[in-house]
C-alpha cells in the first residue's frame, strides 16, 4: 500500500496518452492548439507499461487513461488490453471528449473496458460547436449510445459548468430518466495560463465571475427540476451511487435510472481524501494537479532501471502537498497535464 506523508492512501494514477486532440474546448486550450511534443518526447506504449507495471507494485490499483485526447493515439486499444491483462491493476477507465467513441467503443469493450468518462459541456448542438470550436454534438451522442450499446457501465458524463457559458442543466438531467447515464457536475478551475481575470471564456481566464458552485448547481437542478416536473434530485446512500475513485456526491431524480453528481474541487476541496498522482504524455509525474512540480521519469524510462523509477514515485508520494492552496493557474493546461 502506497501512503503519502500526509498519510491518504495512494492508489489511482492518471495517465495522459497525448497531448493531441481533435477539438479545442474554449477553456481548456487557445484556439490555435497548443505546441504538440514531437512524437520521440511522447512516452510509447511500452514505456507507459513497464511504469505501470512497476506503479501497480507500489501500490496502484487502478488506472484511467486521459490526454488531450486519449482515442487519437493509434493503438489505443491494444495498449488498454495490455493493461487489462496487468498483475495487480483492479480497475482501468477512460476519460474521452467521445468524438471516436461511434468507431471504438466495441472495440475498447472486447479489450476489457468498461468504466468510461465521456466529457460533454452542452446538449445544444451549436452551443456544443462553440465551446469545442467545431465540434459535432452528433458524433459524442453517438458515442455514447455505442458505450451503453457495448455493455460498458458505469458510462458517466463530464460536464463542466462555466457561467458564461450559460448552460441548460437541466437537460442532462433528463438524459437520465430513461438511461443508465450518470451525469457529472464539475466546477471550473483554474489550471492553465489562468489570470484570475476576464470576462469571456478562454483558455487564459478562469474568473470567479465565471465559477458555479456545486451548491448553485445543485440549488439550480432543484428548482428548475420541481418547475418542470421531474422533482428534486434525491442524495444516494454511498453504496447506492455508481463507484467512482474521487469524491462525488451522488443524488437521483424520482424514477430516474441514472444520477446527478456534482464535483466539487474548489468549494469543498477534498484534498484530505486525495489518492492520485499523474503522469504526463511527455513522462512527468504529477503529484498534484494544482502545484507545478513535475518529476522527470522519462530519463530514468530510457536509461535506467527498475529500482530507479520505485524512488521516483516514493518522491512524488513524498512530494504531495497537503492541499492545493487555492492556487490560480498552472504552468500548464488541463490537456497538457492529463485532466
Ligand atoms: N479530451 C478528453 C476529454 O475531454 O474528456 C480527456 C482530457 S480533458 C483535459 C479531461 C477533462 O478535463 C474534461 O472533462 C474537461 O472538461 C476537463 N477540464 C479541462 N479544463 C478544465 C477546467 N479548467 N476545469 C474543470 N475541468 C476541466
Ligand atoms: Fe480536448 Fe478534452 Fe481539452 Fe476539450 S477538454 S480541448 S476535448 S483535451
Amino acid at each position: 500500500m502506497a501512503t503519502d506523508s500526509y498519510g491518504r492512501r495512494i492508489d489511482y494514477l492518471r495517465i495522459s496518452l497525448t497531448d493531441r486532440c481533435n477539438l479545442r474546448c474554449v477553456y481548456c486550450m487557445p484556439k490555435e492548439g497548443v505546441p504538440w511534443r514531437d512524437h520521440a518526447e511522447i512516452l510509447s506504449f511500452e514505456e507507459i507499461e513497464r511504469f505501470a507495471a512497476i506503479a501497480v507494485e507500489e501500490g496502484i490499483s487502478k488506472i484511467r487513461l486521459t490526454g488531450g485526447e486519449p482515442l487519437v493515439r493509434r493503438g489505443v486499444v491494444d495498449h488498454i488490453r495490455r493493461l487489462k491483462a496487468m498483475t495487480g491493476l483492479e480497475e482501468i477507465a477512460l476519460t474521452t471528449n467521445g468524438i471516436l467513441l461511434g468507431k471504438y467503443a466495441e472495440q475498447l469493450a472486447r479489450a476489457g473496458l468498461t468504466r468510461v468518462n465521456i466529457s460533454l459541456d452542452s446538449l445544444d448542438p451549436k452551443v456544443f460547436s462553440r465551446i469545442t470550436r467545431g465540434g459535432r454534438l452528433s458524433e459524442v451522442l453517438v458515442g455514447i449510445e455505442a458505450a451503453l450499446a457495448a455493455g460498458m457501465g458505469p458510462v458517466k458524463l463530464n460536464t463542466v459548468v462555466i457561467r458564461a457559458l450559460n448552460q441548460d442543466l437541466l437537460a442532462f438531467a433528463r438524459l437520465t430518466l430513461n438511461r443508465p447515464l450518470h451525469v457529472r457536475f464539475i466546477e471550473y478551475m483554474p489550471v492553465g495560463r489562468t489570470h484570475g481575470v476576464g470576462c469571456g471564456v478562454s483558455q487564459t481566464d478562469w474568473s470567479k465571475a465565471n465559477f458555479v458552485s456545486a451548491e448553485e448547481i445543485l440549488e439550480r437542478l432543484s428548482k428548475e427540476g420541481t418547475a418542470a416536473g421531474l422533482g428534486e434530485p434525491r442524495p444516494l446512500e454511498s453504496e447506492q451511487a455508481p463507484g467512482g475513485w474521487g469524491p462525488a456526491r451522488y443524488y437521483k431524480f424520482p424514477q430516474a435510472e441514472g444520477t446527478v453528481c456534482v464535483i466539487s474541487p474548489l468549494s469543498h476541496h477534498f484534498c484530505g481524501q486525495c489518492n492520485r498522482l499523474r503522469l504526463t504524455a511527455d513522462g512527468r509525474l504529477r503529484p498534484c494537479l494544482f502545484a507545478d512540480e513535475e518529476i522527470d521519469v522519462k530519463s530514468v524510462l530510457r536509461s535506467g532501471n527498475d529500482e530507479e523509477l520505485r524512488r521516483l514515485i516514493g518522491i512524488a508520494l513524498q512530494s504531495k502537498p497537503e492541499n492545493h492552496g487555492m492556487r490560480l493557474g498552472t504552468g500548464r493546461g488541463m490537456s497538457q497535464i492529463g485532466g
